[in-house]
């Protein structure tokens, strides 16, 4: 039998039987692993608190017959209040099922990764900052953290850093200045003005420390929700979440 102690967030949570639950945990050195729960639906389980949905805590698990088993857990935080509203709620489900099914490609990702997650659910919790632009970070800074990193120095063709307008192509994860996009229109780039372009960057290129220290509203904000959302659709090769269509349909 092994033993392993890791610190992660449960993201998902699978009842099995009367008394246990399969949960899905993002840990901080091995992306997602799939770990059973036994008898946490029990009053008695002495790592119950530890083990629910969006707790971030230290586990001890044991790995048996090809699964890991969880032996004991202590938690670190519990983001109880993310569970309470149903928007938040469809929020974070949705951010656990892209989660899920991305592919993590080395190591230092999950670390990344996780402080991501942890960091919008602190943001949830607190209120300062809007869901439409968690959203956005979310998805731009994860398909950058991934492997999928959109080319936003300049256009694409001249390399120009900067015009009034520039044209975002989600599909090829580039930038067209005005003149270039003029001499080759591309079906589906979007328009985007001065603001939607700095957010874009911001998020894809910023030190993380500075990550959430910016502030989109209006018009900027709606388009930077359509690309961003497009951006990871298109880019892991998806035309929905269940989890995200629900999300939507609140809005
Ligand atoms: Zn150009």
């Amino acid at each position: 039998m092994q033993l392993t102690t890791v610190s992660g967030l449960v993201i998902r949570e699978r009842q099995s039987g009367d008394n246990d639950k399969f949960l899905d945990i993002l840990t901080e050195t091995d992306g997602v692993v799939e770990v059973m729960a036994k008898g946490v639906k029990k009053y008695t389980c002495p790592f119950a608190a530890a083990s629910q949905l969006y707790a971030y805590s230290r586990f001890c698990l044991s790995y048996r017959r090809g699964r890991y088993y969880i032996d004991s857990a202590e938690p670190v935080k519990i983001f109880y209040s993310v569970r309470e509203e149903l928007e938040r709620f469809s929020l974070v489900s949705y951010f656990s099922e892209v989660i899920s099914f991305c592919q993590f490609p080395d190591k230092e990702n999950s670390r990344d990764i996780l402080r991501l997650f942890l960091n919008i659910l602190h943001y949830l919790t607190e209120g300062t900052r809007e869901m439409s632009l968690l959203k956005s970070i979310f998805e731009l800074r994860l398909m950058s953290e991934t492997g999928h990193m959109p080319d936003v120095v300049g256009c694409s063709v001249c390399r120009q850093y900067q015009t009034d307008k520039m044209y975002f192509s989600a599909a090829k994860g580039n930038l067209y200045c005005e003149n270039c996009y003029s001499a080759h229109p591309e079906h589906g780039a979007v328009c985007i003005g001065p603001s939607v372009l700095h957010a874009v960057r911001h998020i894809v290129l910023t030190d993380f420390d500075r990550l959430f220290n910016f502030k989109l509203s209006g018009d900027s904000m709606t388009v930077l929700s359509d690309i961003s959302e497009q951006y990871l659709l298109i880019h892991l090769g998806r035309s929905r979440f269940k989890t995200l269509d629900f999300y939507n349909s609140l809005c």
